[in-house]
């Protein structure tokens, strides 16, 4: 049966450097088209971490070289990021339908997401972004541009921002109506372009909003029956790394909310992805969840892997 199902695409579905990104978007593409092809409605959105960071940087290096050039705004950056990845995706997306035969328009739609401006996440920054780095480079980062930084899943560190949560994604309306007239939207792109509210005036923050929190809203708003978390693993695993190590197949919101409770999941990485995945199954009747590998994302749908979470 036809289901509409947004899909979050992690780190891996896009590469580290600009020559993987380009290798990356086109394994991606065929896993997403794989889902178009069984006859479901498919809206992508995407994360940005090493892409955010290595634009940040650059401009970082701008400001430096030119002194008539300030820094950048982090806002500013995320939405370079949507366009960049955006610009490679639906190259990848088109191609790829064109090279199955099917004639469906593909669009990224910049997108802007409304934060609270009193969100505690502003008093203590916990998203890694940008690339990972040894502890004494961290420390000098940290020494040298103020930036505070964070041992991440023990890959290295990483410099952490905050993370505001979402309220509002201020173009859903266009992203809906593209939607609705059967056209594959990229949207939300990096957890999207964190805005506060000011009258009229909508204001860029130093902010990046994790892009599974998006995603999710995202699906509450175009009413999706699956939102599908796709990132390095193919399963979501209880005592993650350790000897008694369990992947789960399937899980209730109530579960998760107790391994939660016992820390099985690391924040930053896994930990947002079961909280935007349980937000979005206890959001209404009939919505699932699913966490798995890119590869996997047709046999996840098919109910022969990932984590499936529901009410
Ligand atoms: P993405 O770029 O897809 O958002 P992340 O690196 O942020 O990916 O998060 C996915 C990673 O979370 C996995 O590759 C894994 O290393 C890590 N992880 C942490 N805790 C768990 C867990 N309990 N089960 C599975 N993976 C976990
Ligand atoms: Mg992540």
């Amino acid at each position: 049966m036809k289901k509409r199902i947004v899909i979050a695409l992690g780190g891996n579905a896009l590469g580290n450097t600009l020559p993987e990104q380009m290798v990356a978007v086109k394994s991606t593409s065929k896993a997403i088209i794989d889902l178009i092809e069984e006859g479901h409605e498919v809206i992508v959105s995407h994360g940005n971490g090493p892409q955010v960071g290595m634009i940040n940087q650059a401009m970082i290096e701008l400001s430096r070289a030119d002194e008539k050039q300030p820094n950048t705004p982090l806002s500013v950056c995320v939405a370079m990021s949507q366009a960049y990845i955006g610009y490679d995706l639906q190259n990848a997306l088109r191609e790829e339908l064109l090279n199955r035969g099917i004639h469906l328009p593909v669009a990224t739609m910049v997108t802007q997401v409304r934060v609270d401006a009193d969100d505690p996440a502003f008093q203590n920054p916990s998203k890694p972004i940008g690339r990972f780095m040894t502890k004494e480079q961290a420390d000098i980062a940290a020494a040298k541009y103020g930036h505070e930084m964070k041992e991440d899943a023990g890959r290295g560190y990483r410099r952490v921002v905050a993370s505001p949560k979402p309220v509002e994604i201020v173009e859903i309306g266009a992203i809906k109506a593209l939607v609705d007239a059967g056209q594959l939207v990229i949207c939300c792109g990096g957890g999207g372009i964190p805005v506060t509210l000011n009258g009229n005036h909508l204001k860029g923050a130093s902010a990046v909003i994790d892009k599974d929190f998006c995603s999710c809203e995202l699906a509450k708003e175009l009413n999706a029956d699956y939102l599908i978390i796709l990132t390095a693993v193919e399963k979501v695993a209880i005592n993650f790394g350790k000897e008694n190590e369990q992947w789960l197949d399937h899980i209730s919101v109530d579960e998760a909310k107790e391994y939660i409770k016992e820390g099985h999941f690391a924040p930053g990485s896994m930990l947002p992805k079961v909280e935007a995945a349980m937000d979005f199954a206890s959001s209404a009747p009939g919505r699932t969840s699913l966490i798995t590998l890119l590869e996997k994302a047709k046999d996840g749908i098919n109910g022969k892997t990932g984590t499936k979470i529901t009410l």
